[in-house]
């Protein structure tokens, strides 16, 4: 692949930027400079750095971001800065055939809740995360207002009306954490669904933490408002 091209493809801008920016010496290859735009180099694996900012090449991107709260998954926000902004720029701008430019979230977290998010701009593993016929079980961590009873679990697992959904809707999974805590899994991904839920089954949500998402945890080490590539093998754990 010609590096211009490889840049391009990265998401770090224009051909004509890509190009300008090889020229003048601000891209290395594996530590080395290297200013001609037409290089053939292989890209799996490579490790490169533009303006001095590391990047590996990715053939499709898959990331994890620790969503703070305060934030929305959204690219046009209304009222909170954007997750997107927490990214930086070539994800946002990797070029998409066809699509929306960038890596786009995989379900949206509401803007008061915090823990996983997956980004990606590979569209068959967003429709395969976002079906609700692959059943992919997400986890959340609810803190409730009042003391969580016996009874609210055992609603939340037979089923719950919502308003405006002709069926009940029950959790997958549903234990008690602690006096006022709950861990809750879903295999659907309604609006507000959690909070919709616990309401109906007779409490509150205060706080909301998504801590998984089919067999991947959010790792313990992504302190909120930072994210990293993902391995294969974790985008087959989530998937
Ligand atoms: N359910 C909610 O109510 N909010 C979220 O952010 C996610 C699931």
């Amino acid at each position: 692949m010609q590096l211009q091209d490889l840049l391009f493809s990265q998401g770090f801008g224009t051909r004509r930027v890509c190009t300008g920016l090889i020229e003048q010496g601000h891209v290395l290859l594996e530590g080395v400079p290297c200013t001609d735009p037409w290089a053939d180099v292989e890209p799996q694996g490579l490790h490169f750095s533009v303006h001095g900012a590391p990047w590996i090449y990715q053939r499709q991107a898959y990331v994890v971001l620790h969503k703070p709260a305060g934030t929305e998954c959204s690219q046009k926000p209304s009222a909170w800065p954007s997750v997107y902004t927490l990214l930086p720029a070539p994800l946002r701008q990797r070029p998409n055939k066809g699509a929306v430019n960038g890596v786009q979230a995989i379900g949206r977290l509401d803007q008061d809740t915090t823990g996983l998010l997956l980004l990606t701009d590979d569209g068959s593993f967003i429709h395969r995360m976002s079906s609700p016929r692959h059943h992919v079980p997400k986890v959340y961590e609810v803190g409730t207002r009042d003391p969580v009873e016996a009874a609210q679990v055992q609603r939340l697992l037979d089923g719950v009306r919502l308003e405006d959904e002709p069926r009940p809707v029950r959790a997958a999974a549903c234990e008690r954490t602690g006096e006022r805590s709950l861990r809750l899994t879903l295999t659907e991904g309604k609006h507000h669904q959690v909070k919709r839920m616990v309401a109906s089954a007779g409490n509150r949500v205060e706080t909301l933490h998504r801590s998984r998402i089919g067999r991947f945890a959010l790792p313990a080490d992504l302190p909120p408002g930072q994210w990293r590539w993902l391995t294969l093998e974790e985008v087959e754990l989530a998937g």
